[in-house]
């Protein structure tokens, strides 16, 4: 039997420091929200392979879909002799993404390959180059993804220079001074002073903030950018990557906006835990690209598409945009409580739309000062108790909870009450 720590020494030794892991726990298998590692010991997953799994580890349906598939074919890519599951997971795509203007779906497999093709349809369509994101914002590892990411260390730092013409804009985020109203008077601004609105093509927006901590965005600012956008001809790109799939208690959470995306980035729970990406859009903007530009190996592989169709079929009947809203209440229910005690002394916001909840924890309530090392030694010790958490927050201060939503209501019980024993632990 391998040991977690003869694979650490083996992965340390194949392969590269840059490749971060937050665990020294090998995964042997998993199954809905637990996995087992290579020394039998069992885990709550509150991480779901960072939001893949809205439907899970492994959902019946999910393998269903897949093994009849590879009865089928696995590979033949669409850009040479296309197959229907990729015309029916778009047309299923265009239906589900609100509005009522016509859309058409472009298949990829990474999240960053979708943002960056999402930007490459817009400069298309609209001629012009420049690209408005926001700090704290996060939209992948690749080069031009990068440059959109709006996080220093430690995704940024090392690998300039990055694209030119990406222009960052505030977040509106209460809890440290950021309001709505400051944050759009400050993209008024940056019009001003740094970038001819005119020359935008896209702007990119996370509804709520990921891996920058959690904060979801006020309908209002939305709402106001879909206003800058369409005053100034900007393609609006709402990245969905992290927040679909009815992680939100909604199928997307652009909902909550009630506004209509130009275009939408998506990946992550769209499949169920198979590499599938996608941008849907309005088709005029879709179509903005000729023919040939747009495309690649694998993208849309007909394994993710079965497995996508599957996963949405979960999603609707399941209801589990409904049990996000209940899952969330649930969390937030428990961290609230915990924060009354001595040891959630630390946590200073609990915050959630749907199932996409997390606390922040800080050195003092008052100050709001960011407590990254507290911040590490839960995830930690959690972990050692057998419940798998992830951290994020541009302070790195953030712990957030992403059960899959397919998580009974025991298991995410017993998952907080490892929480709790965790801080009680550390704050002994
Ligand atoms: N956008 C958002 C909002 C994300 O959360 C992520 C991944 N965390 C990405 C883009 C990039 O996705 P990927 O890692 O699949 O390239």
């Amino acid at each position: 039997m391998s040991s977690n720590s003869d694979l650490l020494k083996r992965r340390q030794d194949a392969i590269p420091a840059g490749l971060g892991t937050m665990h020294s726990i090998f995964c042997e298998r998993a199954l809905n929200a637990e996995l087992w590692d290579v020394e039998g010991n069992r885990f709550i997953d509150f991480a779901a392979g960072i939001a893949v799994l809205n439907t899970g580890h492994l959902h019946p349906r999910v393998k269903a879909a897949v093994s009849s598939e590879l009865e089928k074919m696995s590979h033949v890519c669409f850009q040479v002799t296309p197959y229907e599951r990729y015309v029916e997971l778009a047309e299923r795509l265009n239906a589900l993404v609100p509005g009522n203007t016509p859309k058409k779906t472009l298949l990829l497999s990474t999240g960053a390959e979708a943002v960056e093709n999402a930007v490459k349809i817009a400069r298309a369509h609209t001629g012009r180059s420049a690209v408005v994101a926001f700090s704290g914002g996060f939209h992948g590892r690749t080069l031009f993804a990068l440059a959109l990411t709006g996080k220093v260390v430690p995704y940024k730092a090392g690998f300039g220079p990055l694209s030119a013409d990406v222009f960052h804009a505030p977040y509106p985020i209460d809890y440290h001074g950021m309001s709505v109203d400051a944050a759009l008077s400050a993209l008024d601004r940056l019009f001003a002073s740094d970038v001819d609105p005119a020359r935008v093509a896209a702007m990119i927006v996370e509804p709520v903030l990921g891996e920058g901590g959690f904060y979801p965005a006020p309908p209002e600012f939305l709402q106001a950018l879909r206003r800058v956008c369409d005053q100034h001809g900007i393609a609006l790109i709402i990245d969905e990557i992290q927040t679909g799939f009815a992680r939100t208690g909604r199928t997307f959470a652009i909902e909550y906006a009630g506004i209509e995306p130009d275009l939408m980035t998506l990946a992550k729970s769209l499949a169920g835990g198979f590499p599938l990406s996608a941008v849907t859009g309005k088709a005029t903007i879709m179509d903005g690209p000729k023919p040939g530009g747009l495309g690649g190996t694998y993208a849309g592989s007909p394994i993710s598409c079965a497995a996508a169709l599957a996963a949405i079929d979960v999603m609707e009947e399941e209801k589990l945009a409904e049990r996000a809203l209940r899952l969330g209440d649930l969390i937030a229910k428990r961290i609230g409580a915990l924060s009354e005690e001595p040891a959630g002394s630390s946590i200073g916001d609990i915050r959630h739309l749907g199932a996409m909840a997390a606390m922040e924890l800080v050195t003092d309530r008052d100050t709001r000062e960011p407590d990254a090392e507290l911040t590490r030694a839960i995830v930690q010790k959690a972990a050692a108790k057998g419940l798998i958490l992830l951290s994020c927050g541009v302070r790195g201060n953030v712990v957030r909870f992403l059960p899959p939503l397919t998580a009974s209501d025991e298991l995410v019980n017993e998952g907080l009450d490892i929480l709790r024993e965790s801080l009680l632990e550390l704050r002994a």
